[in-house]
């Protein structure tokens, strides 16, 4: 069974991170910790009594295709409804368009707890707002008034529509096409891989599709956004049907409750679409969203990770096997007195958690670059933001797939075998580094969009302002140390990298995956080890959760010594690795 980490999720937005400090800002004025605490309580709620539930039932019984419809499988409507009813489709939209407004450092704590409980629900409501954000960013007023109301309130479900046979990563060869009618546009082509194209919760599905205008520029230049609905408004009010259809889904190696559609587009006189923005910026347009949608993605992989670390937890508990090597004892013992399962029990933990901890921080940056009054602390906190999505999303999916590895490796025999739940987790968990751009199309974001647009200077300040912020505690007799060294040597293979981008680009992008994931490891150092040294000082001065903070100490030491020295080894790849890569001959490989 599924708890929501309630307690570690309070810690880091409240204690460490400081979220409570949005209050201060007119936008987030309404916020504080016990807003924060009661909403994560309802959602933790919602989680075990009615998503972890329909989690394995749903992965046995999958989305079902039957000419033009699919079924979901049971109770998905209910929860549909309920989760509606409850508002939680609204809880990080912007109040003006009808959302609570919450947070989105808020929302995304709670994203984690309902992608633990259920990842193959939690994916509609993620699209849906992902179209959300797109109407809101480049929708006409027009747009927005016809659709919004709808998708905010969950009475009509969102997609993102990007995905074609020849158009995966490289999105400039999109192919669909759209054909100018008046008021508006006819489309035709192929979609494939669209999460929740079709299903039978709501009775309209509200498409968002990238395009090519008859006649457009080739390439990224030519591409443009519509919004595409499955069912039109007629003025009396009544809907009928698009000319697009799911012509079936596929099947695949997780997620099977979620439907991954192939979408037709003007079979028959052309789906009536209506354009967002302007033309040719459609590209421009996905960009400024997938942010957002990119972060959301690296948390649904915490929120797996979390899962498979509970169902390991709880396994090495009760699984006896052995007399474990140190221990005097009659009887086997429960395997977690084994020293190996201990130590992958605290990698899962430690990683869990470091994950969490750069997630949240990142979400954060986007509330301060929307909220501070401070037009430059805003500008900063958004170049920060930029800089830590494709981090995020690629070293919080990998790793989460490897954490989760340890998960089955803990069960033994027992984790490859389907009863124990966490089969499941590790078949669901692996789609997160592929969709929403692979691990590669983020570290080429890294290095090409966001290191290059200011030279690094973001990065660079960040490991500066890292360091400042560790030796604070230094000060206090802390050991600060390692992560200020792993955070040093970031700022150098940054600086080298830079210059390979300039003189070797070819050399840099050899190397980019590693660079990330060095990224991630050494930030993941710099907040664990902050997490501990709180945690120190709440336990010095008496704080009455003695356990839970020295759970937190525990697994912050060893972070530092089984986890940051990969940073170190990466390092040394990103330095020495690229010839390597470059010059291999591609017939030998
Ligand atoms: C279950 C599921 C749900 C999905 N949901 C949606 C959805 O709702 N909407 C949607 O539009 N799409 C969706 N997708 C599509 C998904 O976003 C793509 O599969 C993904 O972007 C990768 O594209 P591709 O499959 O064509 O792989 P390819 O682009 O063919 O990539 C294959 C390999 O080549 C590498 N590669 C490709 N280009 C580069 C490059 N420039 N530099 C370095 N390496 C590169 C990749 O990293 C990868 O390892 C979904 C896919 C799946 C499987």
């Amino acid at each position: 069974m599924y708890t929501a980490p309630i307690k570690d999720l309070n810690f880091v937005l409240h204690t460490v991170l400081n979220a409570n400090a949005l209050s201060s800002t007119t936008r987030y004025a309404e916020y504080s910790a016990d807003v924060g605490t009661a909403i994560l309580e309802e959602a933790g709620k919602f989680a075990t009594d009615v998503l972890d539930p329909l989690n394995a039932s749903g992965d046995r019984a999958g989305a079902t295709h039957s000419t033009q419809s699919v079924t979901m499988p049971a109770g998905f409507r209910d929860a549909y409804e309920q989760f509606i009813e409850s508002g939680w489709s609204q809880l990080g939209v912007e109040a003006d368009i009808g959302g609570q407004g919450m947070p989105h450092v808020i929302a995304s704590a709670v994203e984690e707890i309902w992608f633990g409980a259920n990842m193959a629900f939690m994916l509609c409501p993620m699209l849906a707002s992902g179209a959300i954000e797109a109407l809101r960013i480049a929708g006409s007023e027009e747009l927005k008034a016809r659709f919004l109301p709808e998708l905010v309130s969950g009475v009509s479900t969102g997609t993102m529509n990007l995905t074609e046979p020849s158009a995966g990563s490289d999105l400039a060869a999109v192919r669909t096409r759209a054909v100018e009618a008046g008021d508006h546009y006819k489309i035709y082509g192929q979609k494939i891989f669209i999460t929740y194209g079709e299903h039978d919760l709501t009775e309209n599905i509200i498409h968002l599709v990238l395009a090519r205008i008859d006649g457009a520029p080739a390439g990224v230049k030519g591409i443009s956004l519509f919004v595409v609905p499955k069912k039109l408004k007629q003025e009396d009010g009544s809907l009928v049907l698009n000319d697009l259809r799911c012509v079936s889904i596929e099947h695949k190696m997780g997620i099977h409750a979620s439907p991954t559609c192939v979408m037709s587009f003007g079979d028959k006189e052309g789906a009536t679409g209506y354009l967002v923005g302007e033309a040719h910026h459609g590209l421009e347009y996905m960009f400024i969203m997938m942010n957002r949608a990119r972060l959301g993605v690296g948390i649904q992989g915490i929120g797996v990770a979390e899962r498979a670390f509970q169902q390991a937890s709880t396994w090495a508990r009760t699984r006896v096997q052995g007399k474990p090597v140190g221990i005097k004892s009659e009887k086997p013992l429960a395997i977690i007195h084994h020293p190996d399962v201990r130590r992958m029990l605290l990698t899962m933990k430690c990683g869990v958690q470091s994950m969490r901890l750069l997630g949240l921080y990142a979400a954060l940056q986007l509330d301060r670059a929307h909220s501070l009054e401070d037009a430059q602390a805003a500008k900063i906190a958004l170049s920060r933001a930029e800089l830590l999505v494709p981090i995020v999303k690629g070293w919080s999916t990998e790793w989460a797939n490897e954490l989760i590895s340890t998960g089955v490796q803990i069960h033994g025999g027992m984790g490859y075998i389907e009863e124990t739940g966490i089969a499941q987790t590790m078949r669901d968990a692996r789609i997160a580094a592929i969709y929403e751009g692979t691990t590669a199309i983020q570290a080429n974001d890294l290095l090409g969009r966001k290191l290059g647009r200011d030279h690094g200077a973001t990065m660079l300040r960040l490991t500066e302002e890292a360091q400042q912020e560790l030796n604070r505690f230094t000060s206090q007799g802390m050991n600060v140390e390692p992560a200020i060294k792993a955070l040093r040597e970031l700022h150098d293979v940054t600086e080298f990298l830079l210059i390979q981008l300039t003189n070797a680009p070819t050399q840099a992008y050899a190397v980019s995956v590693p660079y990330l994931m060095m990224c991630g490891f050494t930030m993941g150092a710099w907040l664990t080890t902050s997490a501990s040294c709180i945690a120190t000082q709440l336990l010095k001065i008496g704080h009455e959760d003695k356990e839970f903070l020295e759970g937190k100490i525990q697994s912050g030491q060893f972070y530092i010594e089984h986890v940051l020295p990969h940073a170190a080894s990466l390092a040394t790849v990103v330095r020495n690795g690229a010839n390597s890569v470059v010059d291999a001959n591609v017939d030998l490989i």
